[in-house]
């Protein structure tokens, strides 16, 4: 068999490919351009931790330590309680066990846990890999803003809530009816139309009651017949 064709198809090959431009990475001299959600490493905003240890709880590898005490506030009025709050003293990630998988960021539920695209802190001894709280502090300065948020996304509930208008507004004449304030989408309900009150009359006075006269047995009496066994013959 001719080797000819294959030599062919290898100097197409080469010729196809020659021209096209290379995607070199020219790490370390020039740094990656990475996804602003890269996970490389964890970092930890310290003022926002309060020692409950959820991550530490949630994390499959278990390999964030945390390590606290309660400490007593004074109360700050006259005649108030003290109160106990948790006072930080360990917390480390084990980053030779760490997954990476970010549960522990998405259960924090006081923003303390955050991604950084940082991923040079190789180390050649393992045991270097637990960043004790003062490093994972550092990270913090190599997380990226947050995206912007986008224009077409719905409303979130908390602004939604604040400019929700007041009761009654929306009505002709209620509270907190702002000019313009459109009540024009659907559900939007139709505004109450106020009839004007000649003038001096805001409030009606209540009716007064006809004095009795008479003796009491000249009253005629109101009260309906008490209920009872129809007479004889009669129908309801
Ligand atoms: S990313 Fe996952 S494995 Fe790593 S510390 Fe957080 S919960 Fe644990
Ligand atoms: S980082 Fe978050 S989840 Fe973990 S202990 Fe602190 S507040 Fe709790």
């Amino acid at each position: 068999m001719s080797p000819l064709p294959g030599i062919l198809k290898g100097l197409a090959t080469t010729a196809r490919t020659a021209m096209r431009p290379t995607h070199t990475a020219e790490y370390p001299d020039v740094a990656p351009d990475l996804p602003p959600r890269s996970r490389g490493v964890i970092a930890l905003l310290e003022e926002n931790c309060t020692s409950c240890m959820l991550c530490a709880r949630e994390c499959p590898d278990w390999c964030i330590y945390i390590d606290s005490h309660k400490e007593t506030v004074p109360a700050t009025t006259e005649g108030g309680r003290d109160r106990q709050r948790n006072v930080l003293d360990r917390f480390a990630i084990d980053f030779s066990l760490c997954m990476y998988c970010g549960i522990c960021i998405e259960v924090c539920p006081f923003d303390a846990l955050f991604w950084s695209p940082q991923f040079e802190y190789s180390e050649v001894d393992i045991r270097d890999l637990i960043h004790e709280k003062d490093r994972l502090g550092q990270w913090m300065a190599t997380v990226p803003p947050p995206p912007a948020l986008d224009e077409r996304a719905a409303e979130p509930g908390e602004i939604a809530a604040a400019t929700k208008p007041a009761r009654g507004a929306g009505l002709v004449g209620g509270a907190g009816t702002a000019p313009g304030a459109g009540a024009t989408g659907p559900g939007a309900r139709m505004p109450r139309t106020v009839r004007p009150r000649p003038a001096g009359t805001g409030t009606r006075p209540p009716t007064p009651r006809e004095p009795l006269t008479g003796t009491p047995e000249s009253v005629p009496d109101d009260t309906p017949p008490a209920a009872g066994p129809p007479a004889d013959g009669e129908t309801r």
